[in-house]
């Protein structure tokens, strides 16, 4: 036997069994979204390295050892898109949507990053985010988290996630608190492990992202970035707090709260969970006025968010909530002899016809009344449509009700439009 080829490892298929509860989360995402008045953009998933190396930054997660980039044929660098904002800012600026306009956009899809895969970590995963532009907030920051939350309640899982916000100020307040993180680190400096070293000489506010819980334990005592804002970020983060606290939202401050990406200025944000283990940020966000600029546009202040779409996923199924999973269709269609064989698709189509919105399946191929019927029950149907000689000659179907304890009863081709109320 020729020896099967398998997925890429952290890069997963989404069997018939899941795909009901993804679709159920995108149904509700395009709902929100559209509720708030939000455009979806699509981008291609492959774009130039520089890209990701200019708005992301060169001494990153990401940038350093996630990304996926090869050269083309043409010995172009190029990288599978890790995150949605860069590349809207790039489709913004290149098409114009951006300069002297606001723009609330989303966009869902595909991301990939060459990271260590495990629950809630993969190496292709899905995000949904939204990004809007040209609005200063913090009004507009506070419609980003009322989204969020409208989310959960619509996915059922409102309580089991919790707001924690941030503000990482200007970039001069924090060129000069850099220097003040620095000076407290250096005296920890034995304690820090490698990765931390060297990022206290190359990009000393990661060293507060660290996920090393020894170093989590001296970052706790450093310095808080959110003593050293300047003025107006000051202001911009207690009105932030203030229209939280008049929605009657819930959010933790949480000073180490500074992103895995360099772009962020002002408001960060995440919604975490506890149900996740390690991975609890299913959603995370802020502005990043600096970016539109930084990618050759002209200066927009913007801010936006992009949700894990995987996690959320594990979330909503721990929770076990009814109503989402809807597998099976809801009438299947047997045929008795070669005549009505013949017909079955003619009658299914009627049946579609007058019943756009049921599922509708007919038996395929020959076989008596029993095998036709084991069908029919795998399927989940709740209702079976027999036909057979009898019911050719009198135009009519035999219901079959699968899912009830009732009479089988004889329904007249031109009345199939009723089938629907018997489901
Ligand atoms: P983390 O701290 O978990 O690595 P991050 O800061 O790298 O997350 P972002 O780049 O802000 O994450 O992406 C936003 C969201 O996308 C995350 O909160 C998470 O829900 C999801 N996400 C990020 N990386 C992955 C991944 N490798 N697999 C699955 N989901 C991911
Ligand atoms: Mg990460």
């Amino acid at each position: 036997m020729a020896k099967t080829i398998q997925a890429i490892r952290g890069m997963n298929d989404c069997l018939p069994s899941q795909t009901s509860i993804w679709q159920f989360i995108e149904a509700n995402i395009r709902q929100v979204v559209a509720n708030y008045g939000y455009q979806e953009i699509r981008t291609p998933i492959v774009e130039s390295t520089d890209l990701f190396k200019r708005s992301i930054g060169e001494v990153t997660d990401i940038v350093e050892k996630e990304m996926y980039s090869f050269d083309d044929r043409n010995g172009d660098s190029l990288t599978l898109r890790p995150e949605g904002t860069a590349c809207c800012v790039r489709a913004g600026n290149e098409h114009g949507l951006l300069y002297n306009q606001q723009q609330r956009l989303w966009y869902m899809g595909p991301m990939f990053r060459h990271e260590r895969p495990q629950k809630g970590r993969y190496r292709q995963f899905h995000q949904f985010g939204v990004e809007a532009y040209g609005l200063e907030g913090p009004d507009i920051d506070v419609e980003m988290i009322l989204i969020g939350a409208r989310l959960w309640k619509a996915f059922g899982i409102e309580g089991q996630v919790e707001l924690q916000i941030n503000s990482l100020g200007s970039a001069e307040a924090r060129a000069k608190y850099k220097a003040v993180l620095v000076e407290f680190l250096q005296q920890h400096h034995d304690k820090l492990d490698e990765d931390s070293q060297r990022r206290l000489l190359t990009n000393p506010l990661r060293v507060l992202d660290s996920k090393n819980p020894d170093v989590q334990s001296i970052v706790k005592n450093a310095p808080k970035l959110i003593d050293h804002l300047d003025e107006e970020s000051q202001q911009h983060f207690s009105l932030l707090c203030e229209r939280l606290d008049n929605l009657g939202i819930e959010y933790t401050v949480n000073p180490s709260l500074v992103r895995g990406l360099d772009y962020y200025n002002r408001t960060v944000f995440e919604w975490v969970t506890t149900l996740l283990g390690a991975q609890g940020t299913v959603c995370a966000g802020g502005r990043y006025d600096g970016l539109v600029e930084q990618l050759g546009g002209k200066s927009s202040p913007a801010v936006g968010f992009a949700m894990g779409l995987e996690r959320l996923v594990l979330l909503v199924e721990s929770l076990n909530l009814p109503n989402i999973h809807k597998q099976g269709v809801d009438i299947y269609l047997m045929a008795m002899g070669e005549s009505a064989q013949r017909s079955l698709a003619n009658i299914a189509e009627a049946v579609r016809n007058t019943n756009p919105s049921l599922r509708v399946q007919q038996h395929c191929g020959a076989g008596n009344f029993k095998k036709q019927m084991k069908k029919a029950l795998a399927s989940k149907a709740k209702l079976a449509l027999i036909v057979g000689d009898d019911e050719l000659e009198n135009n009519t179907v035999t219901v079959k009700f699968l899912a009830e304890d009732k009479e089988q009863i004889n329904l007249e081709m031109a009345k199939l439009a009723s089938l629907g109320s018997m489901i």
